[in-house]
């Protein structure tokens, strides 16, 4: 059920929809590219447990309906942002991008982009796809969510941490999180594979909540090698995502980072990626140079908003798509509804974005090594599937010491 404000927000935009505010809008911000993300699609449930990370086959396939009924052209990213650059990009175009690469990518995605001709782009993180492991803070949050006992003894699973029994179905939301959270930190800091692959057995146990249909659908794995061969097969450009989906600290980490993820996607496509997303959302703890040292074009946020000729290729806006997402909502977005009220919300906050500073030129092309941006010139972070991949648990985020020795 959406919240009271979510709702009374769905009415406004029916209103204004009805009123023609849509046509307007998209005129209005026709010239702005407009960068879909996704993450996963369901092969079960995955969407009721994280409704911002995943989105059923059936509402995808209604999306690009809508995209072309709405006659928004679909681009691939390079090109969008090529005829960005040149002005000669259609008005209201639209590129998708797709993030991680779960298993679903290929089962679920693909068929429906094929469908409507849609071209698309992933961003590929690696690790899991060569040890075809289940992301491990993912099944942990999973089972949790999905679990119904009264009462967990968290004890068998040997988080020193968790020591006492829980009453589970009387523990604040916050609590449980810090559950999932201190069993995720233990596996990556203390475990190694198969240990962290006994410890969800051991939890699916005390959570009573089968794991074999976790494993079998592989609703938590990442693409297989053979996979994203049929992916890229299939027209779908792979690009980087980092190998252990991280947010490195230093450029020697970083230049590690991006060349184990660059040596396997060539490995498996034969095609050099050029294009890059920030794992988890975090592009403020990236140096730009680290990725113009590393050959890469242009990078992706989740911070909502379309992109402009003068919107810097390192910190690309994108809407960040899943089934929590109301169909109507959607169309407010594609049409630019929701970007002009986040124009006047900025002008109202005082708050006026660089793009809005800088004169647009058409003319303007941009260059492979970008200067450094100011710092007052980065817009404030406001995540949106950053919030449920902040949540412990949500996201494979860093890896453990285990994780860091050579894969392959
Ligand atoms: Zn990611």
């Amino acid at each position: 059920m959406p919240s009271f404000k979510r709702r009374v927000g769905l009415v406004a935009l029916a209103a204004l929809r009805a009123c023609g505010a849509f046509h307007v809008a998209r005129r209005l911000t026709g010239r702005g590219l407009r960068i879909l993300c996704y993450h996963g699609f369901s092969v079960a449930d995955e969407h009721r447990f994280r409704p911002g990370m995943w989105i059923r086959g059936d509402s995808f396939a209604r999306r690009l309906a809508y995209l072309r009924r709405a006659g928004h052209p679909v681009l691939p990213l390079d090109e969008a942002l090529e005829r960005l650059a040149h002005g000669t990009l259609p008005p209201a175009a639209v590129a998708i991008t797709i993030d991680d690469g779960f298993a679903g990518t290929h089962s679920v995605a693909v068929p429906v982009l094929h469908a409507y001709h849609a071209p698309s782009t992933l961003y590929l993180t690696t690790y899991y796809v060569v040890q075809q492991d289940p992301v491990f803070d993912l099944a942990v949050g999973y089972l949790l969510f999905r679990t119904a006992v009264d009462t967990l003894d968290p004890r068998p699973l040997g988080v020193p941490e968790l020591a006492t029994p829980l009453a589970w179905k009387r523990l604040t939301a916050a609590a449980r999180e810090a559950t999932v959270a201190a069993i995720v930190r233990h596996g990556h800091e203390q475990l190694g594979r198969e240990a962290r692959a006994r410890l969800l057995e051991r939890l699916a146990e005390l959570t009573a909540v089968p794991l074999a249909p976790v494993l079998e659908s592989r609703m938590f794995h990442l693409l297989n090698e053979d996979e994203v061969r049929a992916v890229h097969a299939a027209g779908v450009a792979i690009e980087l995502h980092t190998h252990r989906h991280a947010t490195p600290v230093t450029a020697a980490c970083a230049s590690a980072e991006l060349a184990e993820n660059r040596r396997h996607i060539v490995r498996l496509t034969g095609r050099e990626p050029r294009h890059f997303c920030y794992p988890s959302g975090r592009y403020g703890e990236w140096d730009p140079d680290w990725l113009s040292a590393a050959d890469v074009r242009s990078a992706t946020t989740t911070v909502p908003g379309f992109d402009y000729a003068t919107t810097p290729w390192w910190q690309l806006s994108r809407f960040n798509d899943g089934e929590s997402v109301p169909q109507l909502m959607f169309e407010a977005e594609m049409s630019g509804m929701l970007e002009l009220i986040r124009r006047l919300r900025a002008r109202l906050r005082g708050e006026r974005r660089a793009r809005d500073i800088v004169a647009p030129s058409p003319t303007r092309v941009p260059v492979a090594t970008p200067a450094r941006p100011r710092v007052e010139d980065r817009p404030v972070r406001i995540p949106n599937y950053a919030a449920a991949d902040a949540v412990p648990g949500a996201a494979h985020g860093q890896p453990s010491k285990s994780d860091r020795r050579p894969v392959a």
